[in-house]
């Protein structure tokens, strides 16, 4: 067994990896980061990169403000990383249903101090001119904004090495033991905590994790620039978990630095692989054609999909494992890894150092997970 020399090995360096690896190195901790690839490889590199105040819960709202106001600090500390851009959310009701549920969502994050107000279904073409005429209205979130993960995740990375910290990219771990780990090559590291932030594949190492994949397809148009304004998403977007062979859809449409569109999503359960299905391509884009027309005439010029590392309750899963001594998860963000990165690395920092976090941590913890307490992995 190689002695790192580390008090942390972070096994995974997606977003949340590289966000737990910085996070625990700046607060004095020695840390080494292994990805079986290289920084942002992984889904993160898949996704869209929106940074959105999701209030489907107040724990999930209280998770995204926190991170928000991180990614904030980040921002403001790093100008010029991650090709952000602050367009905000648009945020589209079609029928008066969803615009009583938009109008509560206005209330409820501009009560919490995340700028958002609710807007009138004849103000929409102002604030979009892109949108279809006669939609019911919805709620513009100035705070949000998009960023490009997969650059982000490699600039932390970097950061980390910057520190003191230790990158190592191309290693695969395939076991591990009390206090270290195994390579594919052989090779062994020890340390006295382990943090697995290693995406859909946290499976692999950890069965009883239950993390599964739940595929999302996205597309992007060729170069549009300054035809649209904000993400604009559909009312009945969410993160609802979906039976083994049903999509759900949503449309999701990005304003791309680049002038492109970046156009998404569904959600699918019980598929393996990431091959393209074209019926779920075909109803994402259909989707976003019905609030966003001048889309029909557009050239697509990629399609892929990308599975969200999905916990069986839908929520991340944040701090020790609580069957197996010095293990520690980071894993399971589904579709808001990248919203609630920094938020995840603060509270999983928070618990190793033995303080308060800011917000309630136990929604988090994996230890609400019966399987995870079941002794057989003890
Ligand atoms: C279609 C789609 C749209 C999305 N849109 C958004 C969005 O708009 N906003 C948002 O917040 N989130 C979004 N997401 C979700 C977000 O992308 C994920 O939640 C987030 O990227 C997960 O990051 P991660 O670091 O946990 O996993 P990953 O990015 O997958 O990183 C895991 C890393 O672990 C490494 N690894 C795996 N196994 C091993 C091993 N055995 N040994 C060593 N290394 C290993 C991999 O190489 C990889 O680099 C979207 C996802 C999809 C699919």
């Amino acid at each position: 067994m190689v002695d790192t020399g580390a008090d942390v090995l972070v096994v995974g360096a997606g977003i949340v990896g590289t966000a737990c690896a910085l996070a625990l190195q700046s607060e004095g901790l020695q840390v080494a980061l292994l990805d079986a690839t290289q920084p942002g490889g992984g889904v993160t590199a898949a996704g869209m990169g929106h940074l959105v105040a999701l209030d489907e819960s107040e724990q999930e709202l209280d998770l995204c403000l926190l991170s928000l106001r991180l990614w904030q600090e980040f921002m403001d500390e790093h100008p010029g990383i991650g090709e952000v851009s602050r367009c905000g959310t648009l945020w589209v009701a079609e029928n008066e249903q969803q615009l009583a549920a938009a109008q509560q969502r206005a209330a409820r994050l501009s009560a919490r101090g995340w700028q958002a107000e609710a807007v009138s279904g004849d103000r929409l073409p102002r604030l979009e001119p892109a949108l279809r005429r006669g939609l019911a209205g919805g709620v513009r979130v100035g705070g949000d904004s998009v960023v490009y993960p997969p650059a982000v995740a490699h600039f932390l990375a970097q950061e980390l090495v910057r520190r003191g910290g230790r990158l190592e990219c191309g290693r695969r771990v395939v076991a591990l033991h009390a206090g270290g780990l195994t390579l594919a090559d052989g090779g062994r590291r020890s340390a006295p905590q382990i943090v697995l932030a290693t995406g859909v594949d946290i499976a692999q190492l950890l069965p009883e994790v239950g993390v599964f994949g739940r595929k999302g397809h996205l597309a992007i148009t060729d170069r549009y620039p300054g035809s649209l304004q904000h993400q604009v998403v559909g009312m009945d977007y969410g993160q609802a978990a979906v039976s083994a062979d049903a999509l759900a859809v949503a449309a999701n449409v990005q304003p791309r630095p680049s002038g492109q569109w970046l156009i998404g999503s569904c959600r699918q359960d019980g598929q393996t692989d990431g091959a393209l299905d074209p019926r779920a391509l075909s109803a994402v884009l259909q989707a976003a054609i019905r609030l966003l027309p001048a889309l029909g005439g557009m050239r697509i010029i990629r399609a892929w999909a990308g599975m969200r590392p999905a916990s069986s309750d839908g929520q991340p899963l944040l701090g020790p494992h609580p069957g197996r001594a010095g293990i520690w998860l980071a894993a399971g963000h589904e579709g808001l890894g990248v919203t609630t990165a920094f938020a995840s690395a603060r509270l999983l920092a928070d618990q190793m150092l033995g303080r308060n976090s800011e917000i309630d941590r136990n929604p988090y913890l994996p230890g609400r997970l019966p399987a995870l307490r079941n002794p057989i992995y003890a």
